[in-house]
């Protein structure tokens, strides 16, 4: 199967949009903002939050990095008009992580201002293990001069662990995922039993620092595992949040844990790229197309 959908993500990319759209649909909240603020509106009436992503990544010049900064300003101020429950979650090469480390330290800085302004939240999210250390840099740079933000570690990455030890602070705001791109087998485990026990314990750290850990996995039985201990260790809701990708089926899950009282948070991506955005995807980590397929053939969130 693996080799398939190796395959089978490698063609897409030749293939017209028309023909992926379908592919796509379910996990994109649509091109623009008013659709994107139609499925947010949607979830907020069902209980649910939301952190709004404008897709993209890799810009390949300053004028495109300064673009993609002026839309996310734009952003926060759309969410506070709308009144929509959501946050905003965004990645750094998407702002010129690969172009020029000043230029999106300032974007990033310029972005945080935003947030404050606006009352809102943002959320860096983890790329591929290039980014991670100047990731995590330029994330305790914003931390000092505004406290609702907040990004991502990886269950997969050796070195999570000792990052959450380093970042250790009452301020800190961790997204754990399993994480989504491939990495050699020297930085990261690859053995799926081994991602979840990282995971588990990466959670259990966050807590034990002090900090809010958003707990971000579709997968059941290790949402159950998370859940389990957090009741048993009485650790409060205000300490945690449970995320998924919009459009991933949970099987009733979502609305278990919200029903209990706790936050679920739904990542809600949208904008022009969705077509580079999911070929991307799909060719980084082909296991996603199998996904896609199982998905649809199963209800969704
Ligand atoms: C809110 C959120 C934010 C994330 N942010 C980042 C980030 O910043 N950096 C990063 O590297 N990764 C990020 N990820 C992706 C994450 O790292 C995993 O690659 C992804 O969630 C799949 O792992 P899993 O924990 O869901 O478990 P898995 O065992 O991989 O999946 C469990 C089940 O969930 C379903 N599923 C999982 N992923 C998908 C998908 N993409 N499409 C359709 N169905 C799917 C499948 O049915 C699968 O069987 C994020 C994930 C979430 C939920």
């Amino acid at each position: 199967m693996k080799g398939l959908n190796t395959v089978v993500a490698g063609t897409l990319s030749y293939l017209p949009k028309w023909f992926a759209r379908p592919f796509a649909n379910p996990y994109v909240a649509g091109e623009s903002f008013s659709e994107a603020a139609q499925v947010v509106r949607g979830l907020n009436h069902r209980g649910f939050k939301a952190t709004l992503d404008i897709l993209g990544e890799h810009v390949t010049s300053i004028e495109e990095a300064h673009a993609v900064r002026d839309a996310y300003a734009m952003l926060f101020r759309d969410i506070e008009a709308e009144k929509l429950d959501t946050g905003v979650s965004l990645k750094l090469t998407h702002l010129g992580l690969a172009l020029d480390r000043a230029l999106v330290e300032e974007n990033v800085l310029a972005l945080g201002d935003a947030a404050k302004k606006t009352g809102n939240f943002l959320r860096i999210d983890m790329e591929n293990s290039p980014y991670t250390t100047a990731t995590l840099d330029i994330f305790q740079r914003c931390l000092g001069r505004y406290n609702r933000v907040g990004t991502v570690l990886q269950a997969y990455l050796r070195r999570t662990l000792d990052d959450i030890e380093a970042l250790g602070s009452p301020n800190l705001n961790v997204r754990i995922c399993k994480g989504i791109y491939r990495e050699p087998v020297e930085i990261a485990f690859q053995d799926p039993e081994k991602i979840r026990e990282n995971y588990f314990a990466a959670v259990q750290a966050v807590i034990q620092s002090g900090g809010f850990v958003a707990v971000a996995t579709h997968d059941l039985s290790l949402i159950t595992q998370v859940e389990t201990w957090f009741e048993n260790a009485s650790i409060p809701p205000d300490r945690f949040e449970f995320q998924v990708l919009y459009g991933v089926p949970m099987q009733g899950k979502l609305e278990a844990l919200r029903d209990k009282g706790f936050t679920v948070r739904i990542y809600v991506p949208f904008g022009a790229a969705w077509f580079d955005y999911s070929i991307r995807r799909l060719q980084e980590n082909p296991h996603i197309l199998g996904y896609v397929l199982k998905n649809m053939f199963t209800s969704r969130t």
